[in-house]
């Protein structure tokens, strides 16, 4: 197996990798269940969901050791089966948003560490030309900006040829895959009346183009969920499901709050507004909790933007994705996570033994929305 089958394990290489391994899912969950432990893959299977559903993410918890390449890789059908037996609402979206934003940021990073003609994977790493043509795309978006103008002429009718340097110039989509993409995108921007238009193509900047990617991800990851699972497999998954469901019920809040007082929020959320307003970068589980919170909190986008100390467009936009992906159509929210997850990712400073922030309130509520709805109602 390839670590890019670990990291992508949505391409169809990679499940072509799995059917070639013939590792059943029965096997794998049977595994465990003559052997006192869980395999390898449901365990990491069981946190993909876990974390795809508490913080946005299916990375690998910071410090915990990585699966390897088999069990991560075997770890998403698992979760895909996971997903289907859990009986949630807006469980399939919220999955397969996680799955595309953990991809997004892999392969962005990919595409600057690789060279620009690169078209087959290196060291678990994919090059945008092989995404491309992943996504059947190759063909409908031309990559002028990316290094190969020669022969190509202005694709993106700007009148102009973009080197390697350029980046964020020079890319074109055919209309049709574009609508594909960005017909469930909010935001005027995403409109075709409101994009250049050249010859049957949209104009796109590099980071757009990226953009489109994750939702072609996240398209193919939601295909074919909820899935029908053999009474075999749910009999043999049933603590994992029940684990699952304890860890969900423990964080539902379903709180209406709507008003934005940052001066009552907790000590935990207080902190990361501090830390992202003075420009840290924070990890993507510390990102997700200040944005699930303040979205939780009736932040509006301007509200949030300044909040997170966020003035650029390219961070601006990366933002309001992970807005307007904290909330499913329904307006059913992902919840921030719990004071026991907080503390476990260390970003709660009052359980921190270094810090001295201490809070009485905080010995009364197991969640920061209750934290700040208590706040909220002291202060009248
Ligand atoms: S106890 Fe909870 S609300 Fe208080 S700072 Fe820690 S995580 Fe935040």
């Amino acid at each position: 197996m390839d670590p890019v089958h670990a990291n992508y394990p949505f391409l169809e290489s990679a499940r072509e990798a799995v059917r070639e391994a013939d590792l059943g899912l029965a096997d794998i969950i049977r595994a465990g269940e003559t052997g006192g432990t869980r395999h390898p893959a449901v365990e990491r299977g069981v946190q993909r969901v876990e974390r795809a559903l508490l913080d946005g993410t299916v990375d690998v918890p910071e410090g915990q050791r990585h699966p390897g390449v088999q069990a991560e890789l075997l770890s998403y059908p698992v979760a895909r089966v996971l997903v289907s037996l859990l009986d949630m609402p807006g469980v399939v979206e919220k999955y397969a948003t996680a799955e595309a934003q953990t991809a997004f940021e892999r392969f962005t990073a990919d595409f600057e560490a690789l060279d620009d003609d690169a078209r087959a994977p290196e060291n678990g790493k994919v090059p945008l030309r092989y995404v491309l043509h992943e996504f059947d795309l190759s063909g409908k978006v031309d990559t002028a900006g990316w290094g190969d103008t020669a022969g190509r002429g202005d694709t993106a009718g700007r009148g102009e040829t973009a080197g390697p340097d350029d980046r964020d110039e020079g890319f074109a989509m055919e209309v049709t895959a574009y609508l594909r993409l960005a017909s469930g995108f909010d935001g005027e921007r995403w409109r075709l009346v409101r994009r250049e238009l050249a010859e049957g193509k949209v104009a796109l900047s590099a980071d757009e183009l990226n953009e489109l990617l994750r939702e072609a991800v996240r398209q193919r990851v939601e295909t074919g969920l909820p899935t029908t699972v053999p009474d075999e497999i749910a009999d043999g998954l049933t603590d994992e499901v029940a684990e699952l469901e304890d860890t969900f019920s423990e964080v539902d809040v379903t709180r209406d709050i709507d008003v934005l007082a940052p001066e009552q929020f907790p000590p935990c959320a207080s902190a990361l507004v501090e830390r992202a307003q003075a420009g840290e970068s924070l990890s993507p589980h510390a990102e997700f909790a200040l944005v699930s919170f303040l979205a939780s909190a009736n932040a509006d986008e301007e509200e949030l933007l300044a909040l997170c100390g966020v003035d650029g467009e390219t961070e601006a936009r990366a933002l309001r994705y992970r807005a307007e992906r904290v909330a499913d159509e329904s307006g059913a929210q992902y919840a921030p996570p719990s004071c026991a997850t907080m503390e476990a990712y260390g970003e709660c400073p009052v359980a921190d033994e270094e810090s001295e922030v201490e809070d009485p309130r905080c010995d009364t509520i197991s969640h920061p929305l209750a934290y700040y709805e208590e706040a909220l109602a002291d202060a009248d």
